[in-house]
């Protein structure tokens, strides 16, 4: 089976979403009060997406089950008979907790082991919901802000230095590797937190209101989840000390970033494409209500020195262009289009087009699908297809490198 199909994906309602950003992109209907986190294109086993083949709506997964030769066969030759990437549009309103990612092989322990304990795959204490890694990337649609593996040490030096409450923490790291000294700060108790950052938020408070705080401080960022979050001062997250530790990193719209596994890193503000192997495995740091496993945390985590590298943007002009990265499992492709552009191409494997901004019409063979902003489609492997403007825009395509 070849051919390109309309595809629709689901919303994950999670309550650091937006209100207007997803369903203002999607052309949907914003209900009151609702929260709009996410919207995911892919055939995750938690949230797949639908898919429309001869006027009828089907599960992907059903359809992929049904057709595996749809993934490709180099697709299949690597990854087995499941898509091996999932898309996703993003709104962070509110800070995201700090997260890492396993390796395959830590995931493929981590979910034997749950699964032998007899942990429901729904159960709060559960940290592996699948067997797989969950290499990710992000490119920014908007200002973003995140939080990206540790600082050189030489600057979590001169970052606690130039804070009095914090230079106990610079004696204990003259002392102890990377590991033990973070292993220590996550469990730290209630009154050394408070002790290391309560004079910091209060001395910080007034600046703060008054949008004085530059958005590269981390005592900015310690206020702002604060109070975004609901954090109490007497319900201090040790997350919060990883401000000072991390990478504070921003993205302009259209750059990117790419989170290998163990990578500590949070969203902190604004929208984005995530484009991720096909996992849900999430490990939390930190900044989160949720249930923290430290045990699970310490084993994962790599607290290598990381400089932040930045993948560069699409170029504004029409045509093709990929984001690369180190990733095996998927790839994202830009394809910016005027009226009357024609983009001719051939899918190898698996692919999921989603269109950013205009209109576009898709074209195999003689079928034709018309795309505005906010829509998608699936193109089966071995579809020669050709992308022409409507009118200007762009869109993204998920697929393998
Ligand atoms: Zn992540």
């Amino acid at each position: 089976m070849t051919g390109i199909y309309k595809l629709t994906g689901s919303l994950q309602h999670y309550v650091w979403g937006g209100h207007d950003y997803l369903p203002e992109l999607l052309h949907i209907k914003k209900e009151p009060n609702q929260y709009y986190a996410e919207w995911w294109l892919g055939a995750h086993s938690s949230s797949p997406s639908t898919i429309e083949v001869e006027e009828k709506q089907l599960s992907l997964i059903d359809f992929i089950r049904q057709h595996p030769e749809v993934l490709g066969s180099q697709s299949r030759a690597l990854f087995g008979d499941e898509l091996p990437y999932l898309l996703k549009i993003l709104d962070v309103k509110k800070p995201l907790s700090i997260q890492l990612h396993p390796t395959k092989k830590q995931a493929e322990i981590g979910f034997a082991e749950e699964n032998s304990k007899g942990i429901d795959l729904k159960d709060a204490k559960r940290t592996y919901k699948d067997n797989n890694h969950k290499p990710e990337m992000m490119i920014a649609l908007s200002d973003f802000w995140l939080l990206h593996g540790f600082k050189t040490k030489e600057k979590i030096i001169e970052t606690l230095k130039n804070r009095p409450t914090l230079t106990a923490l610079l004696s204990k790291l003259e002392t102890q590797d990377m590991h033990g000294f973070y292993a220590d700060i996550m469990q730290a108790s209630q009154t050394e937190l408070a002790n290391w950052l309560l004079p910091i938020i209060e001395s910080n408070k007034i600046a703060y209101e008054k949008g004085e705080l530059s958005l590269e401080n981390p005592d900015y960022w310690v206020l702002y989840a604060m109070e975004a979050m609901e954090i109490s001062p007497e319900k201090l997250d040790s997350g919060l000390i990883c401000f000072y530790l991390f990478n504070i990193v921003h993205t302009k719209t259209g750059e990117g970033i790419y989170q290998d596994a163990g990578i500590p890193h949070a969203y902190l503000r604004g929208q984005n494409i995530e484009l991720m192997a096909c996992s849900d495995n999430v490990i939390r740091g930190g900044l989160t209500p949720k249930h923290v496993d430290i045990p699970a945390l310490l084993e994962v985590i790599d607290c290598r020195e990381v400089v932040p590298e930045i993948i560069p943007p699409a170029p504004q002009e029409n045509g093709a262009f990929i984001y690369s990265t180190p990733a095996k499992d998927f790839a994202l492709e830009n394809v910016r289009y005027d009226a009357g552009i024609k983009v001719e191409s051939k899918a190898e494997n698996a692919t999921i087009i989603f269109v950013m901004q205009g209109t576009l019409k898709i074209s195999q063979k003689n079928t034709a699908l018309f795309l505005k902003q906010g829509e998608s489609a699936f193109i089966c492997a071995d579809t020669q297809y050709r992308i022409e403007g409507i009118e200007q825009g762009y869109c993204v395509l998920s697929k393998l490198p």
